[in-house]
């Protein structure tokens, strides 16, 4: 039986988890959390393919290179048929790694906020990061991290109106903080919520964290975050939803009772938990004394094996890759316990 017919064959009610060949008990690369939505992960990020044969869109596109996996996955799920569009959540380099390339290829509009246009047409960077907040290696390398525009030209317009167009059961909403132009998706219907980076769902500034993807609820990624006051008063809007499912740019997938009330306690503590206590871009007024037990290895050195591993990381069992296969695999819903992976 193959991939397609497998989909064909999955039961509503029954999401079907779908891995490679190389997760080795790791969360699975491709993953089904709706009849039509699939979350892939690229490395350290998630993007997601919403829709069906007929009509689908790409939202975000991981980071640069991935350009052929994603167009292979998109001909597992929906044959020939390109998307009738990407939209970004926002413009951090590990969103827009593939965006060129895949709107050039698939001759396709890129729809995002009007206020993230600056950092697609070429005009404007994003802030410098803070490599000093969060305490792990992801954060501690930032400072490597791509901060210049891409330039889509022509080709990235800004979304119009609350709705996705074409797609009008996604809610389109504006979620600052992370970036002056981030937005989030929800759907009504089932409470779907992709909410990009306004939070996640592992301790992305860590680069264990990022591996093992353990499931812990942040705020968005701290040291590319410039604005917190927005950033909370996103977070506490998303909370309000109470979605039935997330899927966040980083960490795993969630639902579940447990899911909805960690997701509000972040809202509610928003300060404590997702602030750091010290940073460039922390307002003075949120500033307190730093956690002793979180307190990280000095900067310098956690620079220096933030390097090796972001080395092994981004280019380490790329050969294996390419030889990867879709699997079914028993359903990975858990009904003893509530907040559950998808
Ligand atoms: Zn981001
Ligand atoms: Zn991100």
């Amino acid at each position: 039986m193959n991939t397609e017919q497998r989909l064909d064959a999955r039961r509503h009610d029954e999401p079907l988890t779908m891995t490679n060949e190389l997760s080795d008990g790791k969360p699975p690369a491709l993953t089904q959390l709706a009849p039509d939505v699939w979350c892939l992960r690229d490395k350290i990020v998630n993007l997601f393919f919403v829709g069906s044969k007929e009509k689908w869109m790409l939202v975000d596109t991981g980071l640069y290179g991935s350009a052929s996996t994603i167009k292979r996955t998109a001909e597992k799920l929906f044959g020939a048929n390109t998307p009738q569009f990407i939209f970004l959540t926002h413009g951090h380099f590990d969103h827009v790694g593939a965006v060129k390339t895949l709107a050039e290829e698939w001759n396709v509009a890129v729809y995002a906020h009007e206020r993230e246009l600056p950092f697609l047409t070429g005009r404007e960077s994003y802030p410098p990061p803070d490599p000093t907040v969060g305490g792990g290696m992801m954060a501690a390398s930032s400072f490597l991290y791509p901060r210049s525009p891409i330039d889509l030209g022509e080709r990235v317009k800004a979304v119009n109106g609350e709705r996705v167009h074409g797609f009008d059961e996604w809610q389109i909403l504006h979620t600052p903080g992370h970036t002056q132009g981030h937005v989030s998706l929800f759907r009504e219907r089932d409470r779907f919520l992709i909410a990009g980076d306004a939070f996640v769902t592992t301790k992305q500034e860590s680069l264990t964290a990022v591996f093992t993807q353990k499931v812990e609820f942040h705020g968005p990624p701290a040291y590319f975050t410039p604005d917190w006051i927005s950033a909370r008063t996103s977070v506490e809007k998303l909370a309000r939803l109470k979605p039935d499912t997330i899927a966040t740019g980083h960490g795993q997938p969630l639902r579940g009772a447990e899911m909805q009330q960690k997701l509000e306690t972040l809202a509610r503590d928003f300060d404590r938990i997702a602030v750091p206590a010290q940073g460039r871009y922390v307002p003075e007024s949120l500033k307190r004394e730093a956690d002793k037990t979180s307190s990280p290895v000095p900067v310098k050195v956690l620079i220096g094996i933030a390097v090796i591993g972001l080395g092994a990381l981004c280019f380490g069992g790329k050969s294996k890759s390419s030889s990867r296969k879709f699997k079914r695999r028993a359903p990975r819903l858990s009904h003893s316990r509530d907040i559950r992976t998808v």
